[in-house]
Formats: structure tokens, sequence, C-alpha cells
């Protein structure tokens, strides 16, 4: 059963994503991830993703339903997938509700839920691995990585207005594609620890993906 992913910005949601993949064997799907990677080619198309990316705006949809489909297209039928940072609107649930359909995939939605104070108290003081990408909260205090050594950054879109924006994209477009999934859909509180919330959604998810 593939898992389709959501959360407000600064809930978790890769965190609890890659725990909940490794548990369950699913392969995550990113595109955040996949967007980042295409900003940094030397291409016209590279440079503008760039541009979108930093301001926290949304990428057109065209270039991230090519990636998507893409990615489907190439994957086993008997690979699980965790999708995260898609769909971010309607437009997107229904394109993504439709290649899953034409794959024949059964899939459930999971939302991690904040409210939005923690989401922006969260993303002010995370900081990234520049190298393998690994978030890291306020109170980690070292200045590298632990699983590789790498120096960590803030997030080129993690300022006060480019958070802002991205919030306010989520509460406009992503809301609203949440409740398409209301039928088949988990609620785990993304409040507590990260420790916390990783066995909250373990206990939901156990009795549904564990063999
Ligand atoms: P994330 O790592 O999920 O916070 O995504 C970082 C940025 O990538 C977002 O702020 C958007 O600019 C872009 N992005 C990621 N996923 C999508 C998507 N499904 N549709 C449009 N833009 C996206």
């Amino acid at each position: 059963m593939d898992l389709i992913f959501f959360g407000m910005q600064g809930a978790g949601k890769g965190t609890i994503g890659e725990a909940v993949a490794e548990r369950y064997g699913h392969k995550i799907f990113e595109t955040g991830a996949e967007l980042r990677r295409l900003a940094q080619e030397d291409s016209e198309l590279g440079r503008k993703v760039k541009s979108i990316i930093d301001k926290g705006k949304l990428v057109p949809n065209k270039v991230v339903m090519e990636i998507v489909e893409d990615f489907m297209n190439k994957l086993s039928p008997d690979k699980e997938v965790l999708f995260d940072g898609i769909p971010r609107s309607v437009k997107q649930a229904k394109t993504l509700n439709s290649l899953l359909d034409k794959h024949d995939r059964d899939y459930i939605a999971v939302l991690i839920k904040i409210v939005e104070e923690t989401a922006l108290k969260r993303l002010t003081t995370r900081r990234i691995c520049k190298n393998c990408k690994e978030v890291y909260p306020a109170d980690y205090k070292k200045e590298t990585c632990e699983k590789c050594g790498g120096e960590l950054i803030t997030r080129a879109d993690d300022n006060v207005e480019a958070i802002q924006t991205r919030i306010d994209a989520y509460k406009k477009e992503t809301l609203p594609a949440i409740e398409l999934y209301k039928d088949k859909l988990i609620t785990i509180d993304g409040e507590p620890s990260i420790e916390e919330v990783k066995k909250l959604a373990f206990e939901v998810l156990d009795p549904i993906l564990k063999d």
C-alpha cells in the first residue's frame, strides 16, 4: 500500500516519512528533493526552478507532474512508495490519483498535524547538512552533521518571508487537496518530540502495513 504524506512545513513530515519508509520497506519519492536537484542544473529550467524554490513559491504543475510521471513509469509494481511533498494542490491530487489508478496502486494518506506557530518556530531555527541534507532542530548544538560530518547550514528557503509564503501556499492550496483524501486519511499529532511522533505513527500504521 502506497502512502501519501501530508504536513505543514516543519511538521517533521520528512523525518517521520524516513522512519516509516524504513520500517515498512517503502521507497521515498520526495518532490522537494527532486526539484532541488533539478535547481542545481546549469540550464534555463534549473535556474527558473531555483528562483521559484528560493522564494517559497510552488513550481509549475507541468514540471512537477512530468517528474512524477517519469518516476511512476519506471516503478516496479511490487515496490511500495511513500509520496512526500506531492500533491500540493487539488490539481496535483487529481493527476496523482489518476496516475495511481492507472498503475493499479492502492494508497492511504497520512497527515502529520501541527499548528502554524509550531511550524514558524521550527523552520526559523532548524539547520540542514549541506552534504546529506539531514535536518537538525534548534536543540542540536553541534556545528557538523552526526551522519556524515558535513557542515550545517540554513536552507535557502528557510527565511521568514519564504517560510510565510510556503505556509500560505499550504493553507490555500494543500489543505483543500487533503480534503479529497478524507475517507482514507490517518491523522497523527506532530506537536510532540520526533521520537514520540514516530511512536504514534508506528502505532497506527503497524496494523495496516505490517505483514
Ligand atoms: P519541500 O522540501 O517539500 O519543502 O519543498 C521545497 C520547495 O520545492 C517548495 O517550497 C516548492 O517550491 C517546491 N515543491 C516541492 N514539491 C512541490 C510540488 N508538489 N509542487 C510544486 N512545488 C513543489
